[in-house]
This record gives structure tokens, sequence and C-alpha cells, in this order.
């Protein structure tokens, strides 16, 4: 069966089950090729819906949690979004193709990724640049927990590690009207959380579905050595 039919396949299967929610997230999966973004002797398994490793003891999210998450963070043409743990880049296209669809030149909106481990945003940009993204998605190397002050605020901002808490810099970081989708727990539970900034600057924090993610290590996460307690995921 061909990539192309396989992810057809998927995007039905996480419609049926509630994950895919609306257009605007459908097209997005429908466009972005995940096996571009699996190690190449993974691309057999791409269209699993599974977190599948990508090096460094890091991992591609599973696709049903990459909807949730997207369903979840309502992001719209023309938005400026930075998502904290760029790893394999596949989220940040997924945003690419909703914030700045390639057929309407009008929304310019940009994804700014944060990863800390060097060898991931290389592998994150050379997906990006294979598969059209790379001028859409700027990769950064850095302590995303930190947030990425040059070009804030944003719009929208998504972490795909675990927490221990909303990361002050992120919550300053957030637009009026802005929303965050983060996880935030341990090794043995975690939250997904809905973080919206109102107008008037007051926050909200809605506990969602539980999940499992990769630490978030840094000043503003877990310590390094916390991370050694996550275990294989
Ligand atoms: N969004 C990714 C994708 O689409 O492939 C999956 C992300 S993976 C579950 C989590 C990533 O967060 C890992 O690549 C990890 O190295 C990164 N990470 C952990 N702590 C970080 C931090 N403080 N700043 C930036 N990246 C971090």
């Amino acid at each position: 069966m061909s990539y192309e039919e396989q992810r057809r396949l998927l995007v039905e299967k996480l419609k049926r089950e509630g994950h895919i929610k609306t257009p605007i997230v459908e097209r997005a999966f429908l466009r972005v090729p995940r096996e571009e973004f699996v190690p190449p002797q993974l691309r057999h398994r791409a269209y699993e819906d599974t977190p599948l490793p990508i090096g460094k003891g890091q991992t591609i999210s599973a696709p049903h949690m990459v909807a949730i998450m997207t369903e979840l963070l309502e992001p719209r043409p023309g938005h400026k979004v930075l998502e904290v743990g760029t790893g394999s880049g596949y989220q940040a296209a997924i945003l690419a193709e909703i914030v700045a669809p390639g057929e309407d030149k009008g929304a310019e909106g940009h994804v700014y990724t944060v990863e800390r481990h060097p060898e991931l945003a290389e592998f994150a940009r050379g997906n990006l640049r294979r598969t059209g993204y790379a001028d859409r998605v700027t990769v950064i190397v850095g302590d995303g927990s930190l947030g990425y002050p040059p070009e804030a605020p944003y719009d929208r901002i998504i972490v795909t590690a675990a927490a221990p808490r909303v990361p002050p810099p992120l919550l300053e970081q957030l637009k009026p009207g802005g929303r965050m989708v983060i996880p935030v727990g341990d090794a043995y539970e975690q939250r997904l959380y809905l973080v919206v900034k109102r107008s008037d600057g007051s926050v909200e924090q809605v506990p969602t579905t539980y999940c499992i993610f990769v630490p978030l290590v840094g000043k503003e996460g877990w310590p390094d050595d916390a991370a050694l307690g996550w275990g294989p995921l």
C-alpha cells in the first residue's frame, strides 16, 4: 500500500475515534508525510498510531496525540506559534500547514520551534527542508523551558515534553487571548493542560486527557538526572 493510502486510512481512523475534529486539522494530516519524519529504517511503521524512537532516547509522538494537541491548540492561518520540543519536526510541519498553508500566500504565520539536542534539531531541519516547510518553520537549539524571547509574544504555544508546572516564561510570552497546550506531570502521571490567557491577562488552566511524554529538561523543567527515572517509553 502506498504511503498516501496509509496516510488516508490513518486520518479516517483518527476521525472515527474523534481525535481529528476539524477540516483544518484533517487537511494538515493529509498533507504532511510522516514517513519523512521518522528514521529511514522505521518508514514502514510511519502510519502506525504509536510513538517511534528518533534517537537520543526521544520519540516522535503518536499521531492521535498530535491530533489531540493540535485540535486543543486551535491554530489559525496567520498565527505566530512557539513549539517547545522539536524532535522530528513533524508537529511543527502540521502547525506550519495550518498557520501558513502553502497556497494562501496571504497567511504569513510562522512556527518557531526549540530543541535542546543539536543532533535532533539537525534531523528536524533536514526533514523540514526535504518536505518543503523550511521557509515556514525556524528550528532553534536551546532550552525551550525558557521560551524564545526574540520572537515573543506568540498567539499559540505548544510544549511536547512533560513539565513539572507551566513554566512562567511561557506564560509571559503568550499573547492576551492566546492558548497554550502543555503536558504537566512526572514519569508516572501527566495531564495535558489547556492554558488560556484572557484579554485582561488572567489565566485559566484546564486539565484534559492523561498522557505520557518524555520529560521537559531545563531551567523551568526537570533537572537532567530526573530524566533517568523516566525509563524507556
Ligand atoms: N514534537 C516532536 C515531534 O513532532 O517529533 C516530538 C517531541 S519529543 C516527544 C520531545 C522533545 O522535547 C525531545 O526531542 C526532547 O529532546 C525535547 N526537549 C526536552 N526538553 C527540552 C527543552 N527544555 N527545550 C527544548 N526541547 C526539549
